[in-house]
């Protein structure tokens, strides 16, 4: 429409993307529906020749879905958008659709367990060259990227150690050795770092973490080029499944809504609780990207708006004093995810990065004695007075 106003983010968060049928309902339908129909077989045969747009399946694509993808394209500033079943699935389809056997992908040491397993396990089954730097060293990114490479992978911050990887400079080496840049943003979320403006190719989403928000639903999303999305992403995406179902679209459209304001609340929680943490003299380092301890504080500030939601700590005395503290918690509770409105706290060492082993972990930097804090939405004041029940313990 031509007289469509420029819109800012909170607006697009309720409004973008919409798709409104005849009965003009005010929330988003639910097309909780596999399948569409055809007034006629020359009509199907039409459709499926690509001369009538019309949708066919939702393997390929549903109205829920389609506005939740519309959504995600225009708060990322992206050309296109797809929506897949989990951010597994988002990650594994943006990665295999393009590889061949024979050819060369590098990517950050410092990723979520299984984003790890499909780099260091899975592609190379395929005869795909897999080689891991540490994310936040630029001569090891030199090195591995001085070789035609076709695919990076990065993850910042990362999970769990928050460690900053220069997107800009990543991206002009990958670039050059004539690979695509490939970003998991979801510790960022899209409200607080833009991939795509600095440099990277596709960003890749857990929409069960931060876009839900509040822990109900798994879903996933994948962000890039239209040129890329229709000619490599599409074909894949249609033909082996990892759609979204239309529920959780729904779902995460609602979530999406109030986005903004839960994650810069849950930010200045995690800023002030990373702060608490760091004073304490039974922690031995807490790690948020905006303290002025973060060795790359200056690099998060300028690539990132805000800190985000995650603070990683160290208790001193290991895995018992960390189990200690864990279990002394009367408001935040045990549990893997994150981003969702009720704090959650972790051990990554015997949870989400157990399978990569003992010395992988060391090289991560994932003592026995860490434990990763999603801050929730519950009031800051009493999360830290539950952390200090915790610290008493440990
Ligand atoms: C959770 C997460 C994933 C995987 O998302 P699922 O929705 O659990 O499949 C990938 N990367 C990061 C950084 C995550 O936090």
């Amino acid at each position: 429409m031509s007289d469509t106003p420029k819109t800012r983010l909170a607006t697009d968060l309720i409004h973008a993307g919409r798709i409104r049928t005849n009965i003009e309902e005010n929330a988003e339908a639910l097309f909780l529906t596999s399948g569409f129909t055809y007034e006629s077989a020359e009509m199907a045969e039409a459709v499926f020749d690509n001369r009538v747009e019309h949708f066919q399946y939702s393997r390929f694509a549903n109205p829920t879905v389609t506005m939740l993808e519309r959504k995600l394209a225009k708060i990322e500033g992206a050309e296109a958008c797809r929506a897949t079943a989990t951010g597994m699935a988002a990650v594994s389809s943006a990665l295999l659709c393009g590889i061949k056997a024979g050819q060369r992908v590098v990517a950050a040491r410092a990723l979520f367990g299984s984003c790890h397993w499909i780099v260091s396990t899975l592609l190379p089954q395929y005869g795909v060259e897999t080689v891991f730097v540490e994310g936040t060293d630029m001569a090891e990114w030199k090195a591995a990227l001085s070789q035609p490479t076709a695919l990076v992978l990065l993850e910042t911050p990362s999970n769990p150690m928050l460690d900053i990887v220069d997107l800009r400079a990543v991206s002009d080496l990958a670039h050059a050795a004539g690979a695509i840049v490939v970003v998991d943003n979801v510790f960022a979320t899209p409200l607080l770092q833009k991939p795509l403006e600095l440099g990277a190719d596709v960003v890749v989403y857990s929409a069960t973490k931060h876009m839900d928000g509040q822990g109900r639903v798994l879903g996933g999303a994948v962000l890039g080029s239209k040129q890329w999305m229709e000619t490599v992403f599409q074909p894949f995406f249609r033909n082996t499944g990892p759609a979204m179902s239309p529920f959780n679209a729904w779902v995460i459209l609602k979530g999406l809504e109030t986005m903004h304001l839960r994650v810069a609340a849950q930010s200045k929680s995690a800023e002030a609780i990373a702060q608490f943490l760091e004073a304490s003299p039974k922690i031995a380092r807490a790690l948020y990207p905006t303290l002025a301890s973060h060795p790359q504080r200056e690099l998060a500030m300028a690539q990132m708006s805000d800190g985000g939601t995650l603070v990683t700590f160290e208790v001193k005395g290991g895995k018992e004093a960390a189990f200690r503290m864990m279990n002394a918690f009367r408001i935040i509770t045990i549990s893997n995810n994150l981003g969702d409105t009720k704090s959650l706290a972790t051990h990554p060492a015997t949870t989400t990065h157990l399978r990569i082993g003992a010395e992988e972990r060391a090289r991560l930097g994932i003592t026995d004695g860490c434990i990763r804090l999603s801050v929730g939405l519950e009031d800051t004041q009493d999360l830290i007075e539950d952390l200090a029940r915790g610290l008493a313990q440990a």
